[in-house]
């Protein structure tokens, strides 16, 4: 950590410790209302609460709330909030990031933060990283709210239109980050007001904090319709599946790959002796060539991705599970597919797009709780303004987290797992083992199994049976081999389920409590600390015993990826172990890796910053088309004499056909050129029939939104072009970021315009009755099918400096 990083970490130090000391004393004073709660009845409970002026966060009324959800939580979930929970949710209240220790009981904390935030006149949002979690928290708080007479409920992915209409209609909802992202997506579909499911965002509570600000921040969520899809050119497929190793590099981070001279020259003669990079094929064939090989090259399966009935499924690298409703951005999903000799599923056509980060942002106020707050504190600060806030916990933690034990070979390593699970196992200690991907979980599952040691494989479940299977990880003599963050949220307790039931059992936790606890095994260093504390985490809840270690080996991806080894180190050990010197360099490692990881944060969010305000343009212009009459006011406006003809408003021609008579010609050329197309009818203009204006107010609107939804898709196709190509076009003459908000902006200064030009002429030339306008039969159909998903991990985001060292390497 740079000087300048510590210096912050002092003042942020300081500052925290001065506000919980306020808190705290708080907390202290609230006991002197304790008998005044209690003696409420049911029934006062609700308007007690009411009364309350709790905004002053050191008034008398903030020591009463404190008093009173203390009491609440005591009758309605018989769970009396420790101080820390209090603690912590009087930062929540200032709109801090808290962490507190797994199994400390955020669930409980962020529900009395919700019903502070409700009390004070807002509509809260508690944002969790799955549908489970969501309606799990929201069934187990509903008692508390309802003691305050709260309304409550959660969205989920089963939910109706009408049900989400409802939910977003309580004071506090419970939702998925994807459900409430594609909510407010959707709502893009809408043509009229009513029609709108998303409410006004207020206050959103952000449960796994880190998990969905950073580790899932840039990850775009997607609205598309169905269009006829554009296949992938095989020949190029064929062609980047013939490359050798010296025809490519991969970049340090495995995140881009990059042709070497040998390799465009192969490339340019399996198409037929094409040329690359001159203009024809910079920003078409080139591109292609990258999409393919990231399919090729980049992508593994087993570990970027499963094959399971016929289809490409995504594994969330962060999650380490089947990532449901995501795929790679069009070309790319497509061009797996066709790696892994499938069937192309449809293609689509965004029709909207918004980050995790940008579906945040749109919240005014903003707070969260995670386990693993402080090493994330500087993503937390830079990208959202938030604050961080250490809550100590309830009991201290006594969990052992021993030193890495660190290996010369891969080979070694799993030996050493193996030795050292067995040995564990032996005892009856409940074991979990996190391992970074499917298919090591399964190599590690069929290695121990041939030691003798049975295992439970956790990866690709679905979230409920994650849960269970992960609740019964800390049973006597249980050995589960999970991927990175499977079963997430759901508490490991000790001596399993059984261990918490009636008195009886409790001798279950006495047994493992005895083995000391849940032993985690961890098999190799993640990228960040951040996700290795948050595997520790799952032992030693609430003052349990536990023990953690990690085994890793300097070919670990955290190694290789990040650091150039003048000689391999060598071990003078039988076993292969460094010691000291190998754990140096893990450590050196993964500090490397933090760094590349946030500057690729801090990359992806200047390409995504003026998108998002883009965004923001038209969906204030959406809003307004859809709620006002602005539509027909400027159609009116544009386009008078279509107006009047419509509405038969001052106009000659509807009286004229009123009275039956012939059409009069001569009338018509008092209309300006624009109506010339009635003149030329022979027909009577039987069409003059006046429409209602609340009708052509509602052909106004949904003409002016098709044109502005069909501008903004179009724009979201120019923008992802460019991204591709982005280093491809700037040939390290200007800066990528430049080059990227010069194109974007000049394409955007085009969409106002062209969107009403369009919206006039369609005003002008489609059939408009007293039945509303057909824009089906003007050609102007909105995609019948829709559906939501979310890219994982982009893989043009970085597309920055170092993507473009790599193609003027190619030059040279
Ligand atoms: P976290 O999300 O912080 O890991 P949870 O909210 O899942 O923790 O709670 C962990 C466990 O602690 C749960 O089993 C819950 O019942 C228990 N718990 C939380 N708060 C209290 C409390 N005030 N009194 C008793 N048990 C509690």
């Amino acid at each position: 950590m740079g000087k300048l990083t510590n210096n912050m970490w002092r003042l942020l130090g300081a500052q925290s410790s001065r506000n919980q000391s306020k808190s705290l004393t708080l907390i202290k004073k609230s006991g002197d209302h304790d008998s005044w709660a209690a003696e409420l009845s049911d029934e006062n409970f609700a308007t007690e609460a009411e009364k309350l002026d709790i905004t002053d966060p050191e008034g008398e009324d903030r020591a009463r709330f404190l008093a009173l959800v203390r009491e609440a939580g005591d009758r309605a979930l018989d769970m009396r909030p420790f101080d820390v929970q209090l603690q912590g949710a009087l930062r929540l209240l200032e709109g801090d990031i808290i962490e507190m220790a797994t199994g400390e009981g955020k669930t409980l904390a962020g529900a009395i933060a919700a019903i502070g935030y409700v009390l004070q006149g807002h509509r809260v949002h508690v944002v969790s990283v799955n549908d489970y979690l969501a309606t799990r928290d929201a069934e187990w708080m509903k008692p508390l709210f309802d003691q305050f007479a709260i309304s409550s409920s959660a969205v989920s992915e089963n939910s109706t239109r009408e049900e989400r209409k409802a939910a977003y209609d309580t004071d506090i909802t419970y939702g998925s980050v994807n459900e409430v992202g594609f909510d407010v997506l959707r709502d893009q579909l809408a043509t009229r007001a009513e029609d709108l499911v998303s409410p006004k965002p207020d206050v959103a509570i952000i449960d796994e904090a880190d998990s969905v600000l950073v580790d899932e921040a840039l990850v775009p969520l997607i609205l598309a319709g169905a269009t006829t899809g554009e296949v992938p050119d095989k020949p190029i497929h064929d062609a980047v599946g013939k490359l050798k190793k010296t025809h490519y590099e991969i970049d340090a981070e495995g995140r881009n790959v990059y042709l070497t001279d040998e390799g465009a020259a192969f490339i340019e003669q399996e198409l037929g002796g094409i040329n690359l990079y001159d203009e024809e094929h910079v920003g078409t064939t080139l591109v292609h060539v990258n999409v393919a090989m990231h399919a090729h090259i980049l992508l593994e399966r087993d570990v970027h991705y499963i094959v399971r009935d016929g289809g490409v499924h995504l594994i969330n690298a962060s999650r380490g599970r089947v990532a449901q409703l995501q795929r790679w951005p069009d070309g790319l999903q497509a061009a797996v597919e066709l790696k892994e000799g499938l069937a192309q599923t449809d293609s689509g056509e965004v029709i909207d797009t918004i980050t995790v980060q940008a579906l945040i942002g749109r919240y005014p106020k903003v707070c969260g709780m995670t386990g693993t707050a402080l090493a994330a504190g500087e993503q937390f600060r830079q990208f959202y303004h938030l604050a961080v806030s250490q809550i100590p916990p309830n009991t201290k933690n006594i969990r052992v987290d021993e030193v890495d034990r660190v290996y010369d070979t891969k080979a070694n390593k799993a030996e050493a797992v193996v030795e050292f699970v067995k040995e564990i196992h032996e005892t009856g200690q409940p074991i979990l083992i996190g391992t970074h991907d499917v298919a090591e979980s399964e190599e590690l599952a069929h290695l121990l199994g041939r030691a003798g040691v049975q295992s439970v494989v956790l990866n690709a479940k679905n979230d409920a049976q994650e849960a269970k299977i992960i609740a019964e990880a800390g049973a006597k003599n249980a050995v589960t081999v999970s991927t990175q963050m499977a079963g997430r949220g759901t508490d490991i307790k000790l001596g399993g389920s059984a261990g918490q039931k009636d008195g009886e059992s409790t001798s279950e936790r006495d047994e493992v409590v005895e083995l000391g606890g849940l032993c985690v095994v961890g098999t190799g260093r993640h990228d960040t600390e951040r996700l290795d504390n948050q595997l520790r985490g799952r032992a030693g809840r609430q003052g349990d015993p536990g023990r953690s270690v990690f085994f890793s080996s300097v070919e670990d991806p955290v190694v290789t990826r990040n650091l150039t080894l003048k000689r391999d180190p060598v071990s003078s050990s039988e076993d292969g172990s460094l010691g000291s010197k190998g754990v140096d360099l893990i450590e050196q490692a993964q500090r490397v890796a933090e760094g590349v990881m946030l500057e690729l944060h801090a990359n992806t969010w200047r390409y995504n910053q003026l998108v998002n305000q883009q965004r923001d343009i038209v969906i204030a212009r959406r809003m307004k088309l859809l709620t006002t009459d602005t539509a027909l006011a400027e159609l009116k406006d544009l386009e008078n004499a279509r107006y009047r003809e419509l509405t038969g408003e001052g106009s000659v021609l509807a009286e004229s056909a009123d009275s039956d008579k012939a059409p009069d010609t001569k009338s018509v050329g008092d209309e300006p050129a624009e109506t010339a197309v009635d003149s030329d009818s022979s027909v009577p203009v039987e069409k003059a029939e006046p429409v209602p204006v609340a009708v052509l107010e509602q052909a106004a609107r949904e003409i002016m939104l098709f044109h502005l939804d069909r501008a903004w898709a179009d724009h979201l196709a120019f923008v992802s072009d460019v991204r591709a190509s982005i280093h491809l076009r700037s040939l390290g003459r200007e800066s990528p970021l430049d080059e990227f908000h010069k194109l974007i902006l000049d394409e955007f200064g085009r969409l106002p315009g062209e969107a009403v030009d369009n919206a006039r002429k369609t005003f002008r030339e489609a059939v408009i009755t007293a039945d509303g306008v057909d824009l089906e039969q003007a050609d102007l159909r909105r995609s019948t099918t829709t559906w939501t998903y979310m890219v994982h991990d982009s893989p043009f985001s970085s597309g920055g400096a170092k993507a473009l060292q790599g193609i003027i390497g190619i030059f040279r």
